[in-house]
């Protein structure tokens, strides 16, 4: 049974005292049914330790960072290893966030080192793919998707690949106020299924947690969650009202 996961991504957000906030409403949520359900908070590097301590006592709560770099160790001024990751005990990294993407020119080959790099550490990435306006209008969203997925995960064992989150967040959506419609969402993610079916088998396709990113508020989750294919959402904008991310985390499947 695939996880159903809620996953705040709090981007370049919040000063400490803030998050601190923010934590504390999460840390006292109580009445979020964990069974094959799990929330991951995304905060930025600064506050992940903070981040750890609030949410100790929540079973199902994770921490996660935002990314990490392609390399290993050395003179990287100003990047975070997947090693100190894991040396931190956390156990989630967002990579190829399309503001990575466009901001920081990553591009696929780079976020399949790092993917690997996390999986080496034992932290699970969170694979962020998705098309802009221009491809969807052009109808190529599809062709484009699938290629993010080849060349940066589909290296990856099936051991491999079962370890890793797909978010699938199509940029036009994201920030925008505009979500995709739960059909285009589902459409997406049963594209998403099959690449993955066709790599690695049904049974490995089945097991892989595949999200849905872009506009995602406490309104319109329950309808987007309710896809058949679609495991959950990662959510910017909305993850920074505690009580909005709360109705997000009630609405997961
Ligand atoms: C995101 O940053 O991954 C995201 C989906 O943002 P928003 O929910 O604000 O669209």
């Amino acid at each position: 049974m695939r996880q159903q996961i809620a996953a705040a991504n709090w981007k370049m957000n919040c000063t400490l005292q803030q998050a601190e906030e923010l934590l504390n409403k999460l840390a006292t949520v109580s009445d979020f049914n964990s069974v094959n359900r799990i929330v991951i908070v995304a905060v930025p590097a600064p506050y992940l330790l903070l981040a750890k301590q609030k949410l100790a006592h929540q079973t199902n709560m994770f921490v996660a960072a935002q990314n990490c770099f392609t390399k290993k160790s050395g003179a990287y001024t100003g990047e975070i290893s997947a090693e100190m990751l894991q040396s931190m005990d956390i156990n989630y990294v967002l990579i190829g966030h399309s503001e990575r993407r466009e901001y920081f020119n990553e591009n696929n080959t780079m976020l399949a080192e790092k993917v690997n790099l996390a999986l080496e550490y034992e932290v699970t990435p969170i694979f962020c793919c998705g098309e802009s306006l221009s491809i969807r209008e052009a109808g190529n969203q599809n062709e484009f998707v699938a290629q993010q997925l080849k060349d940066s995960l589909f290296q990856l064992s099936a051991a491999q690949i079962v370890k890793v989150v797909i978010a699938y967040e199509p940029i036009w959506a994201i920030g925008t106020g505009k979500t995709a419609s739960s059909a285009q969402a589902q459409e997406m993610h049963q594209h998403i299924r099959k690449a993955l079916e066709i790599q690695y088998g049904s049974n490995i396709a089945d097991a892989v947690s595949v999200l849905y990113g872009g506009s995602v508020k406490g309104n319109n989750a329950v309808e987007i969650f309710s896809q058949p294919d679609v495991d959950g959402g990662l959510v910017g904008g909305a993850s920074l009202v505690a009580e909005e991310f709360v109705a997000i985390m009630n609405a997961l499947k």
